[in-house]
């Protein structure tokens, strides 16, 4: 049987251009599918943003054309390259070329320039005569692709064979304020769909409407966004594509995230060894200006400063805990106002060190050093920091939600020999509270506490697994024959 031929689209990829776990999922994908003994012809497509311009890529300039857009045409050149042992083609043109970030917090300028790049690579494919067998777009940068591929496979022989797949990352980002920049590329509102009427013209609802399947990148997510709490006003419509909804739960670079081989670690360790963690511990307290405190249960939130991530519960869940011995350290960076009150818990606290920025090395000594990750998450569709804590030796104390719930084993269910960290239910401080309490006293007990450790840095998160599970049903859309209706 040929290989499947897969292009994968997308608006970061690390390590080239990475604003947050999209581009993890972009880089880490690609190559694990690629490894697969079935090998499929997966090739990626990414903007030229200016910044990937200037690194030491070897580009080869392979198709230029012109896209319809209501004010006049738009060229489109695309080049070549490969990473990761991976074919990339790289989307150049005027709307790309003047973009200074990936996102620019304008959804009218960032959908034009994702409109613009979705098209593109469609009309790519059709350019250099390689038909896709599966079109895999994420979140809504890329939906457009999608409803451009179900408007056009109608009347376009080239595409007829060809199926979609849109992976939801992040579902409350519809794409709001991009609707001017579709319709001006051509793209009208869907017209008596089952989509409420306010999403109609949004790239990520035209997207869900119209891709052969949905996935999300947990199953727990998959499951939560059919319900009001996290379904972002889709809820409704989610359930009647069910059907065609799955979740896949994302991978950890094991390569990168490998605290035996770590660079940025003091003190590299396995979990054999984890005696020369607790060296990593001392260090990071005297690096970040707490008490060197080997004995100090040592909590860790490392995160966006964002409401999504409930750091707003931190600093009452840990004010209410003031007469119990721990120490705190919060990296994170974002809104104003959660970065202002992490800083005041630090003033008000000798115990907490809070450090407002982005900062990768750092950021692998907290994983190293402390005891215990805080994620509050109000909503998580998948989340790397409790993947990336449990495989350093810090156990995660999560919200049981989307992929949190979906990797971690509560100390207290009833599968405590398995267990991997504690799960709480409410997104409110006290909650927090009680379960960092539960943790503090295992903790007190450090051959349990050593257990769950290595329970959590043996635990398998490769990507070889979810590649798999992707290829799966990569399979599955190119066997769909399509419904008449949806020609
Ligand atoms: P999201 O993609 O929603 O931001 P994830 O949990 O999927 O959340 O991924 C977050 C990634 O970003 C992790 O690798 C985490 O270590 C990293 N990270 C978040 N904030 C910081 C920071 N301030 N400094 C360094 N790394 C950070």
């Amino acid at each position: 049987m040929k290989p499947l031929k897969v292009l994968f689209l997308c608006s970061e990829a690390a390590p080239l251009i990475k604003v947050g776990g999209l581009g993890d999922v972009a880089g880490s994908l690609p190559p694990a599918l690629r490894a697969l003994p079935e090998k499929p012809d997966i090739r990626v497509c990414l903007p030229l943003y200016p910044a990937i311009k200037n690194l030491d890529l070897d580009l080869i300039p392979t198709a230029s054309f012109e896209l319809v857009h209501s004010s006049g045409p738009v060229l489109a050149e695309i080049y070549q390259g490969v990473v990761n042992r991976v074919p990339f083609y790289f989307i150049d043109g005027s709307l790309i070329a003047s973009s200074r970030t990936v996102y620019s917090g304008d959804n009218y300028q960032d959908g034009l320039k994702f409109t613009f790049f979705s098209l593109a690579a469609m009309e790519l494919a059709r350019n250099i005569g390689w038909k896709p067998d599966i079109v895999h777009a994420q979140d809504w940068h890329t939906a457009p692709a999608v409803y451009n591929l179900h408007r056009v496979r109608k009347k376009d022989d080239f595409f007829l064979g060809t199926r979609s797949l849109l992976t939801v990352h992040n579902l409350p980002y519809l794409g709001q304020g991009a609707e001017p920049a579709l319709a001006e590329f051509g793209l009208p509102a869907a017209r008596g769909s089952a989509l409420p009427e306010w999403t109609s013209r949004l790239p990520l609802p035209l997207g869900l409407l119209t891709a052969d399947k949905i996935n999300t990148v947990s199953p727990g997510y998959a499951r939560e966004i059919l319900t009001a709490e996290f379904g972002a006003g889709l809820e409704k419509f989610l359930m009647t594509r069910r059907e065609d909804l799955s979740g896949i739960l994302n991978g950890l670079d094991l390569e990168s995230w490998d605290p035996e081989n770590d660079p940025e670690l003091p003190f590299n360790y396995s979990a054999a060894e984890l005696k020369d963690r607790a060296k990593n511990k001392t260090q990071l307290q005297e690096e970040i200006g707490l008490e060197r405190d080997p004995h100090q249960p040592l909590l860790a939130m490392v995160n966006r400063m964002d409401a999504q991530k409930g750091v707003d519960l931190v600093p009452d869940a840990l004010r209410a805990l003031c007469n119990h011995d721990w120490q705190a350290v919060i990296l994170g960076t974002g809104d104003p106002e959660l970065e202002r009150s992490a800083k005041q818990l630090a003033n008000d606290r000798p115990q907490v060190a809070a450090i407002l920025k982005y900062d990768d090395s750092l950021a692998r000594r907290i994983y190293a050093g402390s005891d215990i990750m805080l994620i509050p998450s109000r909503y998580e569709p998948c989340g790397l920091t409790q993947m990336i804590g449990m495989r350093y030796g810090c156990v995660p104390l999560a919200r049981a939600t989307g992929g949190l719930k979906d990797t971690i084993i509560d100390y207290h269910s009833s599968h405590r020999e398995e267990s991997t960290g504690f799960l709480f239910n409410q997104a409110a401080p006290r909650p927090l509270a009680k379960a960092v309490l539960r943790a503090l006293d295992v903790y007190k007990d450090q051959r349990r506490w050593r257990g769950l450790q290595r329970r959590g840095m043996k635990a398998d998160f490769s990507w070889e697994k979810s590649a798999s599970k992707y290829l799966d049903l990569y399979n599955e859309l190119s066997e769909l024959e399509l419904k008449i209706e949806n020609l």
